[in-house]
């Protein structure tokens, strides 16, 4: 059973929706997502938007400033500013549809500030709940287009080529039930790589799939090795998952503390101007320092000097996690560690959102747009999701054919069999976090690079059509073209921290 469509779309985050909610609602859209709609990063998201809501040239210039220095000025400065000078009108589209935003008693929005922002520029919403609103009011959009078809528990395989064109993507409906999607259109908005990790505050279903699927395609990639790694995850002795719950940088931008286990406050030995508040890699680098200093696995968000009344109503989301784990914001101090968190770099596109690959588009985390540079600047990210999905949408619409082209392409059959591939991810995820961290060195890169050849091929020489099959394939050739690219990058930048053994 072969579907066809105007713009076939992977994946239902917030690049995913955005892009098929702004196609023209002449042309008929599918969305695919893996499992529920419900299971992405961009649900997850707790500290906000990062947007100059205003046309003030200052503000717009001091938040490109903020986002280049973030990124160590590895980022393309075109893409930046066309970040910031596009935000504006993005978020306010957003807005139009009916998706909300805290404000005050005058019906003015809130903002917030967190790690590397100059000011107060991150829009929220439900406190922390950002994500999970943005999510749900866009769904509800959604809901009334006729043009758009979701089709959900569908997982994309692989791209179907024709020459250097991109005519639709192979698709696994159920366990050996697969069929291929033909569109003339085709774009990748699949979010990110947490689960090539041991520990990362991603929801799981991120398995590197688009990267995966575009290597394999011939796409081309950059900045791979840059991966931020989040340096507030909720730390336990207990925790078996390898998903771990994020405590939000806006709750440093509210004025909590970091303290080693000794309890001292050490920001100040590695940034003393923007102390807790500097950009993750910094602050993600120097918790890995006290940790080994202290021979400890944590340090402490301390919020004991701040109102927990306040901190309740302005983080019900944190709050109640953390009650939950036996730990009261305001009065306890909370142990934190670091955990992988956003993939700076990915498939190579222009400000369109356009790939290397005719007729193909990556938009959303999956993407390099030259944005990030060697760290995120934090919240840019859901940013970065509404302004580049929306220029892909309008070039979508103004390229798409009116007729389609007619095509079949075979695909080869592929045997089906039941195989535990647990372990096999459990040693991608161990080697990732023992070498391609936050600190690494040549050996162990080198070292990961040949354990990762070796799981690569062995994978390569018995395929199998299964969604895990699949999703460890994508796995070992995301950490591989990591492993890869920080092997390539001999000075420490940014996410990429490299010492001498
Ligand atoms: C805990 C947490 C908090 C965060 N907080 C913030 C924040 O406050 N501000 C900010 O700017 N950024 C934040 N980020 C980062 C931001 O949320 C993500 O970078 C962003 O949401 C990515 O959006 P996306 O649409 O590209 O991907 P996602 O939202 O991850 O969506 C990807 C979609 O693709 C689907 N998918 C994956 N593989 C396949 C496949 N093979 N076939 C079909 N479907 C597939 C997934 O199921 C999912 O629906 C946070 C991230 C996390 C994890």
């Amino acid at each position: 059973m072969d579907k066809h469509c105007d713009v076939l779309i992977l994946g239902t985050g917030l690049a995913g929706l955005f892009a098929a909610i702004n196609i023209d609602p002449s042309h008929q859209v599918y969305l695919i997502t893996k499992t529920r709609i419900n299971n992405s990063n961009s649900l997850l998201a707790q500290g906000g938007i990062a947007c100059e809501y205003n046309e003030n040239k200052e503000l717009h210039e001091a938040h490109i400033k903020d986002t280049m220095r973030a990124g160590a000025y590895l980022n393309d400065e075109k893409a930046v500013r066309y970040l910031v000078d596009k935000g504006f009108a993005a978020v306010k589209k957003l807005v139009s549809l009916n998706v909300n935003f805290d404000f005050d008693r005058e019906n003015n929005f809130l903002f917030t500030r967190e790690g590397g922002h100059s000011t107060r520029r991150v829009l929220h919403s439900g406190g922390d709940a950002t994500g999970f609103n943005v999510i749900r009011d866009l769904k509800k959009a959604l809901s009334t287009r006729k043009n758009i078809k979701i089709i959900t528990n569908t997982m994309a395989l692989d791209l179907i080529k024709k020459d250097n064109k991109i005519i639709g993507c192979i698709v696994l409906e159920q366990e050996a039930k697969y069929y291929s999607i033909y569109a003339k259109k085709t774009i990748i908005a699949t979010g990110g790589i947490g689960s090539v990790y041991g520990s990362t505050t991603n929801d799981l279903n991120a398995t590197g799939d688009g990267i995966g699927m575009a290597y394999r395609a011939g796409c081309e990639f950059q900045n791979m090795e840059f991966v931020q790694f989040h340096p507030t995850a909720l730390y336990s002795e207990h925790i078996v998952s390898r998903q771990r719950f994020l405590i939000s940088e806006a709750v440093r931008g509210e004025g909590a503390y970091l303290r080693n286990v000794e309890h001292e406050r050490f920001m100040e030995k590695y940034d003393l101007e923007r102390m807790e508040l500097a950009p993750r890699d910094i602050v993600s680098q120097a918790i890995y320092r006290e940790m080994y200093d202290t021979w400890t696995d944590h340090v402490y968000l301390d919020t004991t000097h701040l109102d927990p009344k306040f901190l309740e109503k302005r983080f019900p989301t944190i709050s109640n996690f953390c009650r939950k784990q036996g730990y009261i914001l305001g009065l306890d101090l909370i142990p934190v560690a670091p955990a992988e968190h956003f993939l700076c770099g990915g498939i190579k596109t222009d400000l369109s959102g356009k790939t290397n690959m005719d007729n193909l588009y990556a938009i959303g985390e999956v993407a390099y747009t030259g944005v990030h540079g060697a760290n995120r600047l934090a919240s840019n990210s859901l940013l970065e999701c509404l302004v580049f999905s929306y220029s892909a949408a309008m070039d979508v619409n103004n390229t798409v054919d009116t007729v389609m082209e007619k095509n079949e392409v075979s695909i080869n059959e592929l045997p089906n069999y039941n195989y535990n591939y647990k372990p096999i991810r459990k040693k991608i995820g161990d080697y990732m976090d023992e070498h391609v961290s936050i600190v690494r060195n040549e050996q162990g890169l080198k070292l990961t690079k040949r354990t990762l050849e070796g799981i690569h091929d062995s994978l390569d020489k018995y395929p199998n059509l299964t969604k895990y099959y699949y999703e460890t394939l994508n796995m070992v050739q995301t950490a591989l073209l990591i492993s890869s690219s920080a092997l390539e990058r001999k000075e420490s930048i940014g996410c990429h921290l490299i010492i001498k053994q």
